[in-house]
């Protein structure tokens, strides 16, 4: 016993939300796609992070400061392709959709990044392929605290 139920009731409460029940549907765009193009999506989409696919399949993850440092690095970013600078597979940190928010929440914060991207296993030529599903971010993490809070 803590001596401070409340804290339990909201743990016990985080840790029964499922990242499925919160994520949100991500932006992807394919590997080919320019770095201009994938800047002006994210503006148009309002997005911080980008997910790379191929037909569905995760390749890669792109965020701000990806383009940022590309870009005062001086890259011709009309014609060089966002799988140039892009985060590859397998050094993105994912999540499964029936895991805990509780789990999601510490792996941002562990791994320092944004957003994780919600994915299913699938087995392709025996071989072990995430399809992306869904995305889980610091935003989607907020927006639940404060509908907790309102509860
Ligand atoms: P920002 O660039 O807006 O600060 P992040 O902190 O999420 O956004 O990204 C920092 C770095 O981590 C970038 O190089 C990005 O490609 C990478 N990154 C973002 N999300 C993930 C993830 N889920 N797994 C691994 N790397 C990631």
């Amino acid at each position: 016993y803590t001596g401070r139920p409340h804290v339990n009731l909201i743990e016990q409460q985080i840790k029964s939300i499922r990242v499925e029940d919160i994520m949100s549907v991500p932006v992807v765009v394919t590997e080919e796609m320019s770095v201009y193009d994938a800047i002006v999506t994210m503006f148009l989409e309002d997005t911080g992070t980008i997910y790379v696919v191929s037909e569905g399949i995760l390749v890669g993850v792109v965020s701000r400061k990806d383009f940022l440092k590309n870009a005062i690095g001086g890259i011709d970013i009309n014609k060089v392709p966002v799988a140039m600078v892009m985060t590859r597979m397998p050094n993105i940190t994912t999540i499964f959709p029936e895991e805990s928010i509780w789990v999601a929440v510490n792996k941002i914060v562990e791994h320092e990044v944004d957003s994780l991207p919600v994915v299913e296993k699938l087995v392709d030529e025996g071989k072990e392929k995430l399809k992306v599903i869904g995305k889980i971010s610091k935003s989607n993490m907020a927006k639940l605290l404060v509908e907790l809070c309102r509860e």
